[in-house]
């Protein structure tokens, strides 16, 4: 029999919940699907990211297997693009009735509010020389502004074969090309901004299943 890629991926089991690679299952943080899938739309589902950071830090897989947003078809991005505004609402309503303590997340937001001029261009992490604990960012990485980052994705991807690293806040969007990027980058951006201990943007060394299963207990949308 044929390997297929939904037998070796990850993200594809935890999307049919199914055991074998399923890290929700193996660090016991569910036993069914239901446990985890924090809400779904026609080609994605919503779960609280492995390695959170914060309290609020979601993750979007698309049910179909593919590599990346740059792979998603027009129908796919639309539902994508609705379903990033739905679970920010979501996600915005919760952390305004919830603790100070709860707010991390849109305190990632927020931060990234001071990047959004009238430029067309910036490099992140974008307080890289500012930042005190700077030694341990990653080299920045030049961003633009776009109208769309999933179709600036679509297209760096398919019309000139490179890799991306995209970043959305509420009020402008932004693609760069992942070229000489470190894996994890927003990852190592957002704990070095918040100050976290050196090496938890790692989330395989870190999954921070303690915090994910908070998430479950308290936030699911059930
Ligand atoms: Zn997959």
């Amino acid at each position: 029999m044929s390997t297929t890629f939904d037998d070796i991926c990850t993200f594809c089991h935890e999307v049919d919940g199914q055991a074998g690679s399923n890290l929700f299952f193996d660090l016991g943080l569910g036993r069914s699907r239901e446990d985890y899938i924090f809400h779904e739309s026609d080609h994605f589902v919503v779960v609280p990211c492995i390695g959170a950071l914060t309290d609020w830090y979601l993750l979007i897989v698309s049910k179909r297997h593919t590599l990346s947003v740059g792979w998603l078809d027009e129908a796919e991005r639309a539902d994508l693009r609705a379903l990033v505004n739905e679970v920010t609402e979501l996600v915005r309503r919760r952390a305004c009735a919830a603790s100070s303590s709860n707010t991390a997340a849109w305190t990632f937001a927020t931060r990234a509010g001071p990047a959004t001029t009238t430029r067309t261009s910036t490099s992140w992490p974008p307080t890289a020389t500012t930042t005190p604990s700077s030694t341990r960012s990653p080299p920045p990485v030049a961003m633009q502004q776009c109208m769309d980052w999933t179709d600036s994705a679509h297209r760096l991807v398919q019309e000139h074969q490179r890799s991306y690293l995209a970043l959305g806040t509420p009020g402008q969007d932004w693609i760069g090309q992942a070229t000489g990027a470190p894996s994890q980058f927003f990852r190592r951006c957002l704990a070095t901004w918040m100050g976290a201990e050196e090496g938890t943007w790692d989330w395989l060394v870190f999954p921070q299943a303690e915090r994910v299963q908070r998430m479950i207990t308290h936030f699911a949308y059930r």
